[in-house]
Parts: structure tokens; C-alpha cells; sequence
């Protein structure tokens, strides 16, 4: 799952590999427990209003779920859906046995309270990993169901290294879903984590002294090779979109990949690196839960 080529320095982390590979092992244990234990893994999407790019995530999410052999149940409401009719919806889901993970798209429309909806999922079925309980239990080093970016981006730098112990990583964002999570992980792993933000002084500095360098800001091609020690590991999970100079638009990440491939020691690609990772891992969780759920064994390696 990774490569080198002549032009850089650095290894490229191929998360489209690794996700398919990820995706393999779960449909394996999908299928064991499918036979000697009688249970289907099912994961609940729930969709509100018609935003194009949630529409193509959850179309997705429901295709894959069933590619590794686990039910898809697809709810997708008015965007004027009322907070008790969403409420009442998650409330059905919570209390469906045959429903082990329950995913609420977001951004949600406006007059919906996101806390209140995300907080009214059963944490056990929470595959996004955002109650307010998984928070709690991943910052305090018990077991959770661990957001799924941070946790395809733990698996490939995990693979990638070995041992992350003693390692000093930044994250560069603060997000809920992606900055806190992920730097909460990397201390679970034992590395001494710096977690910068919009408001961080000297920032390439900063940078500067990380062996592990996570980029989760939302800003194009930010991070310039400079900015990076060589031989770190880059993880870029930034998703771009940007005009092209003969016309259309592509997909950047949040680094500037080529200066920083040519300086590195290893770097995730956008697209291809983090993104695909993200629905591995959502599969992964929704399977971690259907094992808790009956108190099976839990597959390896495919949690934190
Ligand atoms: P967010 O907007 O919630 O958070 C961005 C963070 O970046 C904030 O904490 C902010 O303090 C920080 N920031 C902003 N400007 C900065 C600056 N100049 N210097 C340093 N820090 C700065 O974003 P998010 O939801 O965490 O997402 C971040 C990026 O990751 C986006 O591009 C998003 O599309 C992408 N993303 C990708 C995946 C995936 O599956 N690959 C999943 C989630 C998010």
C-alpha cells in the first residue's frame, strides 16, 4: 500500500489500497459472523435535505455497505423535517435490533440543533463517533466508537511506522470531527502532540519540529514543503476543490504536495490518501458495534 516514485523523496501512503483492503477484512469477518452466528451488521444513514455533495457521500456509504455484506437502511428526509420528527426517527433506530450503527449526515439545515440530534443516538450505534459519551471515553483512553477520519488516519500512519511511540506529531485544526479526535489518538499512541489552530504563532515553526504532521484546515495547498523536517509524515486530509488554470476544477488538499513529497519520508495524496480511508473505517465501526452488541469477538486491527 505504498510506493515511491523517481521524481520525490518521499513514500506515497496509498489509502486507496488501504481502504480497499480495510473493506476486505471487513466483509471476511462480515461473512464469518454472517455464518456462525446468524447476525447481518446493518448501518442506518439518515439523510435531511437534498445538499448535492451529502447526497453522493450517503449514496456511497449505502453502496459499500452492501458490497461487504451488511444491511443498508437509507432515510433521507424533507430538508424541513421538524427536530421531533428526526428525534422520533433516531429514537426507532436506537431501539432496532437489527440496526447496529446509526449515521446522521451533516451539516444538518439550520433549524436543527446538530448537539441535540447527534447526542440522541444511542452512543453504542454512534459510528461517527460524535456523542458526547465516544468524546468523553476516547479523551479519557477507555473504549469508544472512534470518528472515522482520524481513524483511517491512525491505521495508515500506524502501518506506515510500526511503533508511533515518542514521536512528535502536529495537527494542524481544531475541528471536532477531525483536529481533537485525531490528536487524541495520537496521544493514546504515546506521542507528544501538538495541536495548532488559527490563532497558533509561528505555525511553520511549529511544523517544523514534527516527525508526524496532520493538516485537517480547509485551506488549499497551505502547507508549503518548507514548513516540513525531512523525512516526516505527512497526513493531508484536507478535500479542495480548485479552479484549474486550463479550465475545470480538481481536488487539492490542504499541503502542497509536491513540495512537500520532494521533502517528506511519507505523504497521504489527495484524492486517494485519507478520503477513501474515511467509509473503510465508518464500515469498521459499524461492525466493532454489531461485535460489542452481541458480545462477539471484535476484529483486529481495525480499531483503535
Ligand atoms: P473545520 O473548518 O471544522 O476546522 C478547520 C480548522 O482549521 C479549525 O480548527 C481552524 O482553527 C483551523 N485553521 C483555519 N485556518 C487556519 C490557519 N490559517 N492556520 C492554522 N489553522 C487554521 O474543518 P474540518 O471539518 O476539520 O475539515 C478540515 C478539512 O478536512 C476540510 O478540507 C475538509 O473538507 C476535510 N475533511 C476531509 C475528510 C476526509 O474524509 N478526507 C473528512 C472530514 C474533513
Amino acid at each position: 500500500m505504498k510506493r515511491k516514485t523517481d521524481k520525490m523523496t518521499a513514500t506515497v501512503i496509498d489509502g486507496k489500497a488501504f481502504a480497499a483492503n480495510v473493506r476486505g477484512k471487513v466483509a471476511a469477518h462480515v461473512t464469518r459472523i454472517k455464518e456462525e452466528n446468524g447476525i447481518t451488521p446493518g448501518l442506518a444513514v439518515v439523510l435531511v435535505g437534498e445538499d448535492p455533495a451529502s447526497q453522493v457521500y450517503v449514496r456511497s456509504k449505502g453502496k459499500m455497505t452492501v458490497e461487504v455484506g451488511m444491511k443498508s437502511v437509507e432515510h433521507r428526509l424533507e430538508a424541513d423535517t421538524s427536530e421531533e420528527a428526526l428525534l422520533g426517527l433516531i429514537a426507532e433506530l436506537n431501539g432496532d435490533p437489527s440496526i447496529h450503527g446509526i449515521l446522521v449526515q451533516l451539516p444538518l439545515p439550520g433549524h436543527l440543533d446538530e448537539d441535540l440530534v447527534i447526542n440522541s443516538i444511542d452512543p453504542a450505534k454512534d459510528v461517527d463517533g460524535f456523542h458526547i459519551s465516544n468524546v468523553g471515553l476516547l479523551g479519557t483512553g477507555q473504549k469508544s466508537m472512534v470518528p472515522c477520519t482520524p481513524l483511517g488516519c491512525l491505521m495508515m500512519l500506524r502501518d506506515h511506522h510500526g511503533s508511533l511511540s515518542g514521536m512528535d506529531a502536529v495537527v494542524i485544526g481544531r475541528s471536532n470531527i477531525v483536529g481533537k479526535p485525531m490528536a487524541q489518538l495520537l496521544l493514546g499512541d504515546s506521542c507528544t502532540v501538538t495541536i495548532a489552530h488559527s490563532r497558533t504563532k509561528d505555525l511553520p515553526d511549529v511544523v517544523r519540529r514534527a516527525d508526524i504532521v496532520v493538516a485537517a484546515v480547509g485551506r488549499s495547498q497551505m502547507v508549503p514543503g518548507d514548513w516540513i523536517k525531512p523525512g516526516a509524515t505527512v497526513i493531508d486530509v484536507g478535500i479542495n476543490r480548485i479552479e484549474k488554470p486550463e479550465g475545470g476544477t480538481r481536488l487539492v488538499g490542504d499541503v502542497d504536495y509536491d513540495s512537500c513529497a520532494a521533502v517528506a519520508g511519507a505523504i497521504t495524496p489527495v484524492p486517494g490518501g485519507v478520503g477513501p480511508m474515511t467509509i473503510a473505517c465508518l464500515l469498521a465501526n459499524t461492525l466493532t458495534a454489531c461485535c460489542r452488541a452481541h458480545g462477539l469477538v471484535e476484529p483486529k486491527g481495525l480499531t483503535a
